[in-house]
C-alpha cells in the first residue's frame, strides 16, 4: 500500500522522523509531501525543505519527498496513494487533526487517515520549537538532525 505524510515540515524534526520510520514499516511505499501553503509564511523554500526531508530519511529504502500543491487528497489521488498519515502529540493536536481527517473523508472516501501518536520523548516537539531554539542560539541536537541544525544556523546567521 502507498502512502503520504503530508504536511509543512519547517523544518522536519526528529518528531517527524520518528513518525516516517514507523509508517515506512507499516506501508509498503511512503511519499514525504511538501504541501504548498500561501496563508502560511514558511521560513524554508518548499526546495529547501525537501532536501532536509531528503538527507533526514535517506537511511529509510522505501520513502521518497515530493512537493505537492492543491488539495491533499487530490495529490494522494494524483500519485496512486490511498492512506495520508499525520501524527498526533497530544489532545492539543487532536482537534485539528480529527477536522482535516474529517473533512478529507467528505472530500474522497476512497483516502483513508491514520494517526500514528508520537513516542514520548518528542511529544513537545515541533517545528516551531526547532525555530525558536535556533534563534536563540540553543543546542537543536536533541531536536533535528545535524544537516537540519546547520541549516537553521545559517538561516539565522542571515538575520531571516
Ligand atoms: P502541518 O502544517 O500540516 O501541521 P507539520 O510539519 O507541522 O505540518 O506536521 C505534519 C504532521 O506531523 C502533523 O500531523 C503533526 O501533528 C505531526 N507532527 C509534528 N511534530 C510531531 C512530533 N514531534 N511527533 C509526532 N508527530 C508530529
Amino acid at each position: 500500500m502507498k502512502a503520504i505524510y503530508p504536511g509543512s515540515f519547517d523544518p522536519i524534526t526528529y518528531g517527524h522522523v520518528d513518525i516516517i520510520e514507523r509508517a515506512s514499516e507499516v506501508f509498503d511505499e511512503l511519499v514525504i509531501v511538501i504541501m504548498q501553503n500561501d496563508d502560511k509564511h514558511s521560513l524554508f523554500t518548499e526546495e529547501e525543505r525537501a532536501e532536509m526531508c531528503r538527507k533526514s530519511t535517506a537511511h529509510i529504502k522505501n520513502v521518497s519527498v515530493m512537493i505537492g500543491n492543491g488539495l491533499t487528497v487530490d495529490f494522494a489521488k494524483k500519485i496512486g496513494a490511498t492512506i495520508l498519515v499525520r501524527g498526533i502529540r497530544a489532545v492539543t493536536d487532536y482537534e485539528y487533526e480529527m477536522q482535516l481527517a474529517t473533512a478529507n473523508m467528505a472530500l474522497n472516501g476512497d483516502i483513508h487517515t491514520v494517526f500514528l501518536v508520537a513516542q514520548p520523548q518528542f511529544s513537545f516537539l515541533s517545528s516551531s520549537t526547532a525555530k525558536t531554539i535556533a534563534k536563540n542560539k540553543g543546542d537543536l541536537r536533541f531536536f533535528v538532525p545535524d544537516c537540519v541544525a546547520e541549516e537553521l544556523v545559517k538561516k539565522y546567521e542571515k538575520g531571516e
